[in-house]
């Protein structure tokens, strides 16, 4: 999702030509030693706070499924999940009706006597718990579930605690809140296949609703819509987080095939590929989308002349089309109908072996300040193949829709308010598009772990927006957001669950901006070229699977070469700041005694740049480990000239809030 004040940007030159920290001199003993050699973020003392992984990711690194080195193990296993809907949408009512079939395939060693489905729409039912407001619609209505073709009772409601997962109990289905639990005939063997068939319906939540919803009643954009299987995962078994409506997503992978039935007339885009678009479109049209690809320009599948000529879609003969859409290994399937947008396509480039890509936008053309999010969008896309990993599905869509979709993201689909203009336009396709690989292709636990999906991407779109405007990027430290929360004491942990918050203000910095500004300060301290081939390697490691917490700090911590727990500890799991100050400095013969105080909670090297009187300087780093046991550090720091001042972060890489006292400047005489 993104976040509603606007993304900063992060110059590269900045880091390009910052002198990096050393990380491969060896342990040295930084209490007494002069520390001025760059020892970089090896601590030589013992972390005596390190960081504790849950029992059940110990569990999985003792059972070969991760490794200790962040990787998945030898015996990494997931559950994959297959989709099959029919589901029509009467745009006056804004009724939608679907069914379903459902194949899971029990790719897990556990044997599953229950299965967990998401009812995300009881969200909007009256009495559901919610962690925001909402309009209530009365949520989704459940018709037939059936497994393996036979029909399921509906159990009388429990409340939802761990006793229903346990011992064996008859079978059905309880509902509650936005979950149900299906207690099977028979239960799933390793290996094994169950289908579950499912009937229901929902009318849409029109304003007031969230992440999804429609604009009246002409574009409907369809998320969080159909009973979703909960992941089953190998750190901590069966999931069965609640919908609440802060929190976003954990989904496993799986190929759906949706057919969407809507008026004659109007427009159909989503998760996956067109696969019949004989049957719906014009012949010109069916030829401009195949051929857009290939294109670096912006052509229409369907035009705002079309639109007016009634020509959007062919006639049908009972007033309805049937859109099939396919998609092969994704982890959700969200959609837009329109029945005023035109359609903008493109293609990009990727380097993806399966060669370029369809880019797609459509929107309603009285709002035509939407336009350039075609190429907003091929520029993300393309930009992000670059930096992370080359984009492996076929097409990448943004959708105007209605101002309670915000900009939110699915697969290759994202839903965007049509309140979005020029860059603040971009800045949401951006961040949205890069939500395509993280959490789409490398799948996190969304929920629990918002700054994964959030962080990276806010991390991501910083780049992509300096790339895309060549202006810098906003420094670590220097988003107000960050600032805000800080002053006003509403920090939260950035390994903070997104419904469990005590200040949303501070959880949103925590999931978003701050885990962005920590990934350029450890960019900075790691080095550029290390740290973005950690980034393509942990993305492609993790590609279409569910990396933990744990793996992404293990891989972190190899590419430094360093333990990083010092790092993770008071900026991950704790709320520190950082406010280093240059207290004194005596300049000596071929030296000089700096002293430098540690004001805040936080521990992070000092990068000191010294300056002479012939205009030359270099830059001195003291390692994190300098502050075992002090708040005060005084060292020798050797000079080669006159010394006339020295900064403390001169650049600008470390989230320092209070840079007044960060300079020292020798006095005239
Ligand atoms: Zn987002």
């Amino acid at each position: 999702m993104g976040r509603r004040n606007m993304v900063g940007v992060w110059s590269r030159s900045i880091i390009a030509l910052a002198i990096v920290v050393a990380t491969t001199a060896p342990n040295a003993v930084a209490q007494d030693a002069n520390p001025a050699d760059g020892e970089g973020l090896v601590v030589d003392y013992p972390v005596f706070n390190p960081v504790q992984p849950p029992s059940g990711y110990v569990a999985a690194l003792d059972q070969g499924t991760r490794r200790a080195d962040g990787r998945p193990g030898a015996d990494y296993w997931q559950q994959w999940v297959d989709y099959d809907i029919d589901v029509k949408i009467e745009p006056e009512s804004a009724l939608v009706t679907a069914s379903e079939t459902i194949t899971i395939r029990n790719d897990t060693p556990h044997e599953r006597p229950v299965i967990v489905l998401h009812l995300y729409q009881n969200v909007f039912a009256e009495g559901s718990p919610r962690g925001r407001s909402t309009t209530i619609t009365g949520g989704m209505t459940l018709g037939r579930v059936a497994v393996g073709g036979v029909d399921l009772e509906e159990l009388p409601p429990r409340r939802f605690f761990g006793q229903q997962q346990r011992g064996p109990q008859e079978p059905g289905f309880r509902v509650n809140g936005t979950l149900a639990v299906i207690s099977l005939p028979e239960p799933l063997a390793p290996g094994g296949l169950v289908e579950l068939d499912v009937d229901w319906s929902f009318v849409v939540a029109g304003s007031g609703g969230f992440r999804m919803g429609h604009l009246n009643n002409e574009i409907f954009q369809l998320a969080q819509w159909y009973p979703q299987v909960a992941v089953f995962d190998d750190v901590f078994g069966q999931d069965q987080s609640p919908y609440l409506g802060s929190g976003e997503f954990y989904t496993d992978y799986g190929d759906f095939t949706v057919n969407v039935t809507v008026p004659e007339g109007w427009l159909v885009v989503g998760t996956g590929m067109l696969t019949n678009p004989g049957d719906v479109l014009h012949p010109e049209a069916v030829q401009t989308l195949a051929s857009a690809p290939a294109l670096d320009t912006v052509v229409k599948v369907v035009s705002v002349e079309d639109r007016e000529a009634g020509n959007a879609t062919l006639p049908s003969a009972d007033g309805w089309h049937t859109w099939t859409l396919e998609a092969e290994m994704v982890r959700d399937f969200a959609f837009a109908a329109g029945g005023t947008y035109v359609w903008h396509v493109t293609g990009a480039e990727t380097g993806h072996e399966q060669g370029r890509v369809l880019i797609q936008n459509v929107f309603d053309p009285r709002m035509d300040h939407w336009a350039p999010a075609t190429e907003y969008a091929k520029h993300a896309i393309e930009f992000f193949s670059d930096l992370i990993l080359p984009y492996p599905y076929p097409q990448a869509t943004a959708a105007m829709g209605p101002p309670e979709v915000s900009g939110m993201e699915y697969p290759m689909i994202t839903f965007i308010t049509h309140q979005a203009a020029d860059r603040g336009l971009n800045g949401v396709v951006t961040h949205e598009l890069s939500h395509f690989w993280m959490p789409m292709i490398v799948g996190t636990k969304e929920m629990a772990y918002p700054w994964m999906d959030e962080g990276l991407t806010t991390y991501n779109t910083s780049l992509a927006m300096a790339d895309y405007y060549e202006t810098p990027v906003t420094r670590p430290g220097d988003d107000r957001g960050y600032q805000m929360v800080v002053q006003m004491e509403m920090q939260e942990p950035i390994m903070g669950h997104a419904d469990y918050a005590e200040h949303m203000f501070g959880q949103n910095v925590s999931a978003y901006s701050k885990p962005g500004m920590m990934l350029h300060t450890l960019r900075h301290m790691v080095g550029q070229e290390k740290f973005d081939a950690f980034y393509k390697d942990y993305a492609a490691t993790w590609a279409f699977k569910h990396p933990m917490p744990w793996d992404f700090f293990a891989m972190m911590s190899e590419t430094a070469g360093a333990d990083l727990d010092w790092f993770w500890q008071p900026w991950f799991f704790g709320t520190a700041t950082l406010d280093q100050a240059v207290d004194q400095v005596v300049p000596g013969s071929g030296s000089a005694e700096v002293t430098v105080s540690n004001l805040s909670s936080g521990v992070m090297p000092v990068e000191m740049t010294l300056e002479y009187a012939d205009g030359s300087s270099e830059t001195v780093v003291w390692p994190p480990s300098v502050w075992a046991g002090t708040r005060t550090k005084t060292a020798t720091v050797p000079t080669s000239g006159d010394l006339t001042k020295i900064t403390i972060d001169a650049d600008g890489n470390y989230p320092d809030l209070d840079r007044t006292n960060n300079e020292w400047e020798a006095v005239e005489g």
